[in-house]
């Protein structure tokens, strides 16, 4: 089926502003309340919001099956369901509604009226029910940095990883929408020099600069899936920050890896941008020696050219750029990640979100975490209001962004934005 919604000299009757993350060549699906507090499946053009259950109701779906109700919903597990077939047939056919050439809805005020809201009207809810959270560890500037610090220098990689998607089942209860704060963790650490751990609030709490992909059904159990078909169960991508205590990890994460620093809060943006508006920023990603076993092997064009950035800005102050990289640094693709979390038999729900793992890059100024940036707190960053960080302080707020541009269009996600507070306490 054809892509016409990727169609680059497509032009809608919104106003989209110039380097919009959401022209109409976008199309991302999210959920959202209006202010008189209806939840509905929708979608973004430029700085409106579009309400899809009423672009349903009054019949502009015409043509595509879809259940009555496939909009009128609080979570787009059951849109993702229907599969590739029907995202593309819904992607193609909002792209035609707002084409501007095409008066249907552009000049009927009425339908505008309960069809269209300005963004900030409406409020962004966690877009999928999501059962199960897995986290990868892709990225191998990442990974080596890690067992460098942690571990040794001279063999910062473990063995398995140059073979293996390495990664673990993380939890799904505490990822939250962009805008929702984070409470600082507490837990048991164990401080350099003692030799019997203690209890309080985490002294390193990091962020994690991720992206994630959200799937399909994609199996039955036993059923591995190949992976020339593991792109087609992917529906799309979000940014996402995996909030970490770096110092309960380290006392934590031995023998079975990461527990309580890990599931306290991770962040997603509320936007997924659809495998299929990426298409035209698909790259070749790292070469990859040795060779992958059969089943994670992969001819062609794999990674997708995504610039990620993050920003810290303290309580009352202003953003400060910390962190650029891309997501095209990732050794493993996603499709190997989901070849190789399914070869065992795993079953792979609609509505599964899977996270890259922290992407770092070559360079210094690319690394995807605090723990890097500072090198583990020797190289504490200075922000422009003369004060340093080594992680993250309480009244920070963390914003990750990301897009794609070629010469004829950009494609973006938005943002991630979240701000850490002093330890939950009980009024
Ligand atoms: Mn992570």
């Amino acid at each position: 089926m054809p892509l016409t919604a990727n169609d680059p000299s497509r032009k809608s009757w919104l106003d989209v502003p110039q380097d919009s993350d959401f022209p109409i060549q976008n199309i991302p699906f999210g959920v959202f309340i209006t202010k008189d507090d209806v939840v509905t499946i929708g979608t973004r053009i430029g700085n409106y919001a579009i309400d899809l259950g009423a672009l349903q109701q009054l019949n502009y779906f015409e043509g595509i099956e879809l259940t009555d109700d496939m909009f009128m919903q609080d979570t787009l597990n059951d849109f993702i369901s229907d599969g590739k077939k029907t995202w593309r047939l819904v992607r193609n056919r909002i792209a035609e509604i707002f084409d501007s050439n095409n008066p249907e809805l552009r000049d009927n005020d009425k339908h505008r009226e309960t069809i269209i809201f300005n963004i900030e009207d409406v409020e962004m809810q966690l877009p999928v029910l999501i059962g199960d959270y897995t986290d990868f560890y892709s990225s191998r500037e990442h990974a080596t940095n890690v067992g460098k610090m942690f571990r040794d220098p001279e063999n910062a990689l473990l063995p398995n990883w140059l073979h293996i998607p390495v990664g673990y089942h993380g939890r799904s209860s505490t990822i939250v929408p962009s805008g929702i704060p984070i409470h600082r963790p507490q837990g048991q650490t164990l401080p350099p020099g003692n030799d019997t751990p203690v209890f309080g609030p985490s002294k390193l709490v990091d962020f994690e600069l991720e992206m994630a992909f959200i799937t399909t059904d994609a199996n039955i159990m036993g059923e591995p899936i190949p992976i020339e078909e593991a792109e087609d169960h992917i529906f799309g991508m979000v940014l996402f920050n995996d909030w970490s205590a770096r110092d309960i990890q380290k006392w934590e994460y031995v023998p079975l890896g990461p527990f309580l620093a890990k599931n306290f809060a991770s962040s997603m943006s509320p936007w997924i941008v659809t495998l299929d508006a990426l298409e035209p920023f698909r790259t070749k990603g790292p070469e990859q020696s040795p060779e992958p076993m059969d089943y994670l092997k992969q001819e062609g064009e794999h990674a997708f050219d995504i610039n990620l950035q993050v920003a810290l800005q303290p309580e009352d102050g202003n953003e400060n750029v910390i962190c650029n990289s891309n997501f095209k640094y990732m050794y493993w693709s996603m499709a190997q990640q989901l070849a190789h979390h399914t070869v065992n038999g795993c079953r792979v729900n609609s509505g599964d979100l899977m996270g890259s793992g922290t992407i770092s890059g070559p360079t210094p100024d690319s690394f995807g975490s605090m723990l890097e940036l500072t090198w583990g707190g020797k190289n504490p960053i200075k922000l422009n209001d003369g004060t340093e960080r080594k992680f993250i302080n309480d009244g920070d707020t963390v914003i990750m962004r990301g897009y794609c541009k070629n010469d004829t269009v950009r494609i973006g996600f938005g943002e991630v934005k979240s701000k850490l507070l002093p330890p939950f306490s009980r009024k």
